[in-house]
């Protein structure tokens, strides 16, 4: 019966790629026909282990990048699913500013089913996704880094939190501003609900886009203080921009 009712389920409402909506037709476990799954640059080792932007070459062994190397870093390490162009900045960009939620849960599934270089979800002791002020919470009326971190909790049975971490300062939107603009912006725009539930545990930010990671350094700079462990981030997707 359960059979029969998921083969009439898939008839009537068939699941769609999410970028060209054509009809999938096996049981796909990517949200992406075939063509448009080809259209995302996957981020793939070498990386730098700590801030997880990828070499443009295929083969050769991870290493830390000047960047990181020369700034003191909050962020024990940062892995994104691909890289925010074409297909995936789509994506983001329907499921954030068009609301459309059911594409969200399946791009967390998406990024809850990778395999990440070096990096093991299982590894962090509690899920924070990046908060949004209320104001903004309330004009959009739902916050996407909730969404997509409620898909890792779920499949890696890491709790998750969206309380222990709040934005407290309504900030100007990043977009335009350079990256030390974007850090100075971003400084001191959250803070701790409850130190007792970050105190000792090893935290997994999760967001949409990793842009320069001046929000996600100041959200772990923030966690750090009230004394977690460690701080991780894992995002959808990641600029990949000239280094500065
Ligand atoms: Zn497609
Ligand atoms: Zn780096």
């Amino acid at each position: 019966m359960t059979a029969v009712l998921t083969a009439l389920t898939e008839l009537l409402f068939p699941t769609l790629c999410l970028s060209c909506g054509e009809v999938l037709s096996e049981r796909r476990e990517h949200p992406f026909c075939p063509d448009c799954h080809a259209g995302i640059r996957f981020i793939t080792a070498p990386l730098c282990p700590v801030c997880g932007i990828p070499y443009p070459v295929e083969e050769g062994p991870d290493h830390v990048c000047g960047d990181c190397l020369l700034k003191k870093t909050h962020i024990g390490s940062a892995r994104s699913l691909g890289v925010h162009e074409s297909v995936l900045l789509d994506a983001i960009h329907a499921f954030k500013y068009g609301g459309n939620l059911t594409l969200g849960e399946r791009l967390g599934r998406l990024m809850a089913q990778h395999d990440y270089p070096a990096f093991r979800i299982q590894d962090y002791s509690l899920i924070i996704p990046v908060p949004l002020h209320p104001r903004k919470l309330r004009q959009r009326g739902f916050n996407q880094s909730v969404v997509l971190a409620r898909e890792i909790s779920r499949r890696h049975g890491v709790a998750m939190d969206f309380r222990a971490l709040r934005r407290i300062v309504d900030t100007a939107s990043q977009t335009g501003l350079k990256k030390k603009e974007r850090r100075s912006n971003i400084r001191k725009a959250f803070s701790i609900t409850g130190p007792e539930r970050i105190r000792g545990q090893n935290i997994l930010l999760v967001d949409d886009v990793y842009t320069t990671g001046s929000t996600l350094g100041e959200c772990a700079r923030t966690l750090l203080k009230a004394g977690a462990e460690a701080v991780g981030a894992l995002t959808l997707a990641r600029a990949i921009q000239e280094p500065s």
